[in-house]
């Protein structure tokens, strides 16, 4: 229905958001075969390496996977042996700057692109600092209006601002009917 919509050469995902059992991910993939996705993002539970793998291999779709992973360690062994094509740290889950770091580095070294999970402000520093990034994912949830300087974009492109650090004002004239005490 959405390929139809915004035509074919348009980029397309599907995200599953855990939802399937490994057999039922399967038969899902090889129904969205024909409608040429970038990913098909998180078939099924976030720890299952061997279902991700199973899922990869019989489903014929690219996975992304990893916004529920929370050390690199489960990233390294997600991305060796789960197959997954489009690791998708969130800095925010894993503990910092660093560890998103090593988890793009660790992509790299197997030849994967580096996406990111929520947190745009951030990410948009983040894959701009990688020779590996592939997309930044944007959430719609209107909290940009919270911001002095929302993420700006260019064609499509996401532009990594200038200002110093992250960059990121928040303006404090709306926060404040939010905060306790
Ligand atoms: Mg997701």
């Amino acid at each position: 229905m959405v390929r139809s919509v915004v035509g074919f050469g348009f980029p397309l995902m599907v995200d599953a958001n855990c939802r399937w059992r490994t057999d039922e991910a399967i038969r899902a993939a090889r129904a969205l075969q024909p409608f040429d996705l970038i990913w098909l993002e998180e078939p099924t539970v976030p720890d299952d390496v061997e279902g991700y793998a199973r899922i990869a291999i019989e489903g014929g779709l690219p996975l992304a996977a990893g916004e529920n992973l929370h050390t690199v360690s489960e990233f390294d062994r997600m991305i060796r042996e789960g197959g997954i094509a489009f690791p998708e740290p969130d800095v925010a889950n894993l503990g910092g700057v660093t560890p998103w770091m090593q988890v793009a580095k660790i992509a790299h070294a197997c030849h994967l692109p580096a996406t990111s999970h929520g947190v745009h402000d951030l990410h948009v520093h983040l894959l701009a600092a990688v020779p590996n990034a592939s997309y930044l994912e944007v959430h719609g949830f209107g909290l940009e209006r919270f911001l002095v300087e929302p993420l700006r974009f260019e064609n499509g492109d996401a532009i990594a601002p200038s200002r110093a650090g992250h960059g990121v004002e928040l303006r404090d004239e709306l926060l404040a009917g939010y905060r306790r005490g």
